[in-house]
Order: C-alpha cells, then structure tokens, then sequence
C-alpha cells in the first residue's frame, strides 16, 4: 500500500504524522483518557511494550513531564519519572528511562522494578503484541502471556489504588482473563477506543483500584512467570476455561470510547488536497531505530535497484 493510499485509508495513521506522534497508537490512549481520566495524580508510570513511543510520548509530554517541567516552581522532585521497556530499541524521548528487553523475562522484570527503587507507581500501561500469525488461537494465547507478564511487574510496582491499562485480544478465554483481573482489581473494564478498527479484536482492559487479595505474594506470579518461560514449565500448569459455565459465566463491562461521532478508524477519507491538486504526504515522525524488518525491506529495495548479490547484502547487514 502507497502512502498516499494509507493516508486515505488510515485516517487516524495520517492524524498521528499531522499532530507530531510517533504511531497512531497514541489515539487509543487519549481516548482511553477521555473515558478514564487515568492521569489523574499520577507521577510515576510504566510504559510495557513502549516502541516507537507514542505512548510514552502522550504520557509525557502531553499530560505529565512537560507540564511539571514547565510549572513556574517545578523542581527536580516534582519531574514524574517514566520508565519505558520494549524488544525493540527506542528513539530517545526526553524524560523516559528506557530498558531493552523482554516482558516475559523475569529479568527484565528485575530492572523495572529496581528503577522503581521502592517506591510504587501509580500507573502501568501495556500495549504489547506479538507478530500475529492471523491463528486466532495462538496469537491470544501469546498476548495473554504478554499480559501475564505485566500483571506481574504490576504486583511488585503499583501502588495500591493504583490502575493498569493492557492490551488484550478478544476471544474464548476473554472471561477468564477477566476474571483473573478481577482478582486484583475491583473495577476491570474493557474499552474499544474509536481509533481501533472494528474489525480488528483489539481491546484494552482498564483496571482501576489496585487491590491485591489479603495475603497475596507478588513472589508467587514471579515464579509462575519463570515457569511459564521455561521449556517444560507450560506442562504443569493447567490452562483449561471451561469452568466458567452456569452460574459462573460472567458478563465483562464493555465500553466503546472516545468521540462516537469522530473519526471512523475503518473509514477511508478524502485526503487534504492543495489548491493544484496535489497531494503531500507526511514522513513517520519516527520511524523504528532498528525494526525486526529492516533486513527484509533493505533487500526488497535492492531487488527493486537490480542488486545481483543478493547473499552479500544480506550478510553485510546482519
Ligand atoms: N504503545 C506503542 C506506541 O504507542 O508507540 C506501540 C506498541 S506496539 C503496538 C507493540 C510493541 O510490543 C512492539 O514494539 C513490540 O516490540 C513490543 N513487544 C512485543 N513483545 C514484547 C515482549 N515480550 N517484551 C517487550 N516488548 C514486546
């Protein structure tokens, strides 16, 4: 697909280039936002499954860094402090401590925490997806372990009363993770934002409250992370949903938000032509530092130039 034609196709793709963000993700935040008003007093964040940034960029310097920075008798302790991970290296955002590295690796889940060095967050936001395969199944399935995973750094960084925001995608298990969220938070609710295509089973869990059952370890769902990552961890442990029948079946909280009457995500719309005519599209305010995929576009352009050695430049790039 042209740029041009995604522009047409992808408004809210196009809005984010307009308005400065690094990926249309941002719209879903804000929306969320709108909804929620989940930056309410909010000082320190966790943003899980960062890159490029936009998010962090929205917590940062819409709602929360710049502001502070700019407040007349802001000093060095009144800076929220914003801790961005992600596989993928990230441009630098100014205020965001980032950390390389995998969720899922209790690890990763070691430095996030000692960034925190006692004390707790009031927010985690999560927008983890895997490369999906288009299998329904496997794809939730490894969403939910990215989910798993930021539940658990959420154990051992959020401040009670505190709120997480991930990610999740829609299938048969959606009532158990509901009710897995329900054991920790007294409010869970699931928001489509206007900017998530219909078509796509994209949704967010909006958990608010932060309250961990009495008695609950954050060191037992780090073991059980530790497990999950290990090879033959994934046997003992039983997975089964179909429990949740009869009396047991719940009925999950389901908002759509953001401005109903806004922008369509699944609409195309006429592009913003100059008086000749012509059309003018924007550059990505931030393309991917180093994208999985860049190996894969570098040969695709010289295939594209009548490169002949194709294997040389595979190797000199890798
Ligand atoms: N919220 C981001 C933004 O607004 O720019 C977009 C996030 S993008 C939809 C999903 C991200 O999840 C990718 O950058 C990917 O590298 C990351 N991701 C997937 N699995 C991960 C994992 N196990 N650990 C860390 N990051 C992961």
């Amino acid at each position: 697909m042209g740029k041009a034609s995604r522009d047409k196709r992808d408004i809210y793709y196009r809005k984010a280039k307009e308005e400065g963000w690094r990926a249309r993700s941002a719209f879903k935040l804000l929306q969320i936002d709108e909804e929620f008003n989940i930056f309410e007093g909010v000082k320190r964040v966790v943003d899980l499954c960062a890159a490029p940034g936009s998010w962090s960029q929205v917590v940062l310097s819409r709602k929360l860094y710049l502001s502070a920075k700019l407040a007349p008798d802001a000093g060095e302790n009144d800076l929220p402090l914003i801790v961005a991970i992600d596989l993928q290296p990230m441009a630098p955002i100014e205020g965001v401590t980032q950390v390389q590295g995998d969720i899922t690796n209790a690890r990763t889940a070691e430095v996030v925490i000692r960034h925190f060095d006692g004390c707790k967050a009031d927010l985690v936001v999560c927008d983890g997806a895997p490369d999906v395969t288009g299998l329904h199944d496997m794809d939730e399935f490894v969403q939910s372990q990215l989910i798993l995973a930021g539940l658990t750094i959420v154990t051992h960084v959020l401040k009670e009363g505190g709120k997480f925001i991930a990610k999740i995608f829609r299938g048969k298990d959606t009532s158990l993770l509901y009710c897995q969220l329900k054991l920790f938070f007294p409010i869970v609710t699931f928001a489509k934002p206007k900017s998530s295509r219909n078509s796509s089973i994209e949704a967010f869990a909006v958990c608010e409250n932060y309250s961990p059952p009495e008695g609950f370890n954050p060191e037992d769902l780090y073991r059980l992370l530790e497990k999950v990552g290990s090879p033959s961890g994934v046997d003992d442990l039983d997975c089964s949903s179909g429990w949740l029948e009869g009396p047991n079946k719940v009925y999950i909280p389901f908002l759509a938000c953001g401005d109903l009457s806004g922008y369509d995500s699944d609409r195309s719309y006429p592009l913003p032509r100059f008086p000749d005519g012509t059309y003018k599209s924007l550059d990505p305010i931030q393309p991917p530092i180093a994208p999985p995929y860049k190996r894969a576009l570098e040969l695709k352009k010289a295939s594209c130039h009548g490169v002949q050695d194709l294997g040389k430049l595979s190797l000199d790039s890798s």
